[in-house]
């Protein structure tokens, strides 16, 4: 069967040797809306075959990460389909089998080189400044050698044959017609290790195959193995998938991003934490490479499984810029319905004694918070001045506002008038203040500041009447009363 005449199937095949990683999340992303929009399937499966470096906590936390994105897949280790195992670990008999297949046919050899022989190839080949390749000096032994060598206990790899020179070309689905020469394939390559566990390029084939993929979009730092991979498909009689191969992640200063130079602010796991929203960072990885046609930069996960385009989707590197994802956090964190918000900002609360407030008044709080908020997270500091008896008044404040003759004039007024202040009602609470404030000839932030501070301990913030509501009769005359106590004593 012709690739093209296949049904949609991509998928997404990490290795867990580490958190579900930026450019990981936005790779499975472009998989998913390009399976969604064609209506085929986007499967899941894992290149665990690392045993030193995988880790099933790995395996969680990239599974986690992407659902928690809305991401979810067709067919998986944890869900099966029609075409098991979704684990490389549990094929090793199996990629074992078909690289024998490939020994029986000629493309494939035993090679008996041993590490240090590897090793000091390397170091020689450094030393004349020439490129890494290993030497394909395996390729033809006679019977009598192979069996001197297994005489001495060599265990063989196998290595694939690299034909050079010969040009490997193909279409690639976002950056056009890509060749690359065998040359500069780094020599035959090792597809089963001596340990009897395949390499990725060979694994990775045998899974396309099995499981039918018709695309595989990946990043285009495996460009190389592409045409690797495509030598393969040849040798055993197979229709390659079609390709893809996305540009890759830079931060604003067009470094590659990495764990060793950005730390943990390259996983999915720290955006989760710090309180992103799925939405703000699906939308905002879904257009670092792709904008829909109609020019939208806002858009929700479905909307972008309908209107995504692989043939949209740019060649230039991708930046991350962590303003610009903040400015699509804030963007849903004041837009998303506010149950929503909630639910998701009350673990940041978790610190403070939530029982002195009402459900609604929680609601109502986080509500008027929203507004200001970068990241959930944040909500922590910016919620702090509504729990506790006092609140602090940082002493450049408590000197320049409350020592002020007019503060102690409005907020003796104002506790005067205590009972006039509708509770229930944000706007009318404001109003109260600003009647005291003309009956007082003041305004600007000379009635307003002393409020804000007594309240609050700050003299900028959310809207005044919120405040005074959300806080209730009895907080807001306890306030005032504290801080007409620092009116007097300074
Ligand atoms: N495990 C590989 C990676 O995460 C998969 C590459 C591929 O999609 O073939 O880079």
């Amino acid at each position: 069967m012709t690739s093209e005449a296949r049904a949609t199937r991509v998928r997404i095949a990490p290795s867990p040797t580490g958190a579900l990683h930026l450019g990981t999340a936005r790779t499975a992303l472009y998989n998913y809306l390009y399976a969604r929009k064609n209506g085929g399937a986007f499967i899941f499966r894992l290149e665990d075959t690392d045993n030193e470096r995988s880790n099933e906590k790995y395996t969680e936390d990239i599974i986690e990460g992407l659902k928690w994105l809305g991401i979810t897949w067709d067919e998986g280790p944890d869900i099966g389909g029609p075409y098991p195992p979704y684990r490389q670990t549990e094929k090793i008999d199996h990629y074992e089998s078909m690289a024998n297949k490939l020994l029986a046919s000629g493309f494939a050899y035993l090679c008996y080189a041993t590490p240090d022989e590897l090793a000091s190839m390397k170091e020689e080949q450094k030393a004349k400044n020439e490129s890494i390749r290993y030497d394909n000096r395996y390729r033809n032994l006679s019977q009598d050698e192979k069996e001197k060598f297994e005489k001495e206990g060599r265990i063989p790899s196998i290595r694939f044959r690299i034909e050079e020179p010969q040009k490997i070309k193909w279409h690639d689905a976002i950056k056009g017609q890509i060749e690359v020469s065998s040359s500069d394939l780094g020599g035959d390559m090792i597809i089963v290790k001596s340990n009897g566990v395949a390499t990725y390029n060979f694994a990775v084939v045998i899974d396309d195959i099995d499981m039918q993929m018709s695309l595989v979009l990946r990043g285009e730092d495996h460009i190389h193995n592409t045409a690797k991979q495509l030598l393969i498909f040849e040798a055993l009689g197979e229709t390659p998938p079609h390709y893809g191969h996305t540009a890759l992640m830079f931060d604003t200063e067009k470094r590659k991003l990495s764990k060793r130079r950005h730390g943990e602010s390259v996983h999915i796991a720290k955006y989760r934490e710090d309180g992103y929203m799925p939405e703000a960072l699906v939308n905002y990885l879904a257009q670092m490479s792709w904008t829909p046609e109609n020019g939208k930069e806002i858009f929700t996960l479905e909307e972008a499984c309908q209107w995504f385009d692989i043939k949209k989707v740019s060649k230039s590197p991708a930046v991350f810029d962590i303003d610009k994802l903040n400015w699509f956090n804030a963007h849903y964190i004041r837009s998303l319905p506010i149950e929503t918000v909630v639910e998701r900002a009350m673990p940041y609360l978790a610190d403070f004694d939530l029982s002195s407030y009402s459900q609604d008044s929680i609601k109502d709080m986080i509500e008027l918070l929203r507004e200001s908020l970068v990241k959930l997270a944040d909500i922590k500091d910016s919620a702090a001045f509504f729990f506790g008896d006092t609140v602090p008044v940082e002493q450049e404040v408590k000197d320049s506002v409350l020592t002020a003759a007019e503060a102690k004039t409005v907020l003796e007024a104002l506790r005067a008038n205590i009972s006039k202040i509708p509770f229930t009602d944000p706007k009318g609470a404001k109003a109260v203040v600003d009647e005291l404030g003309k009956e007082l000839g003041l305004k600007g932030k000379n009635l307003y500041w002393p409020v804000r501070v007594a309240l609050s301990g700050k003299t900028q913030g959310p809207d005044l009447g919120s405040i005074i509501c959300i806080l209730g009769e009895k907080r807001v005359a306890c306030r005032l009363e504290a801080a007409l106590g620092l009116c007097k004593t300074t």
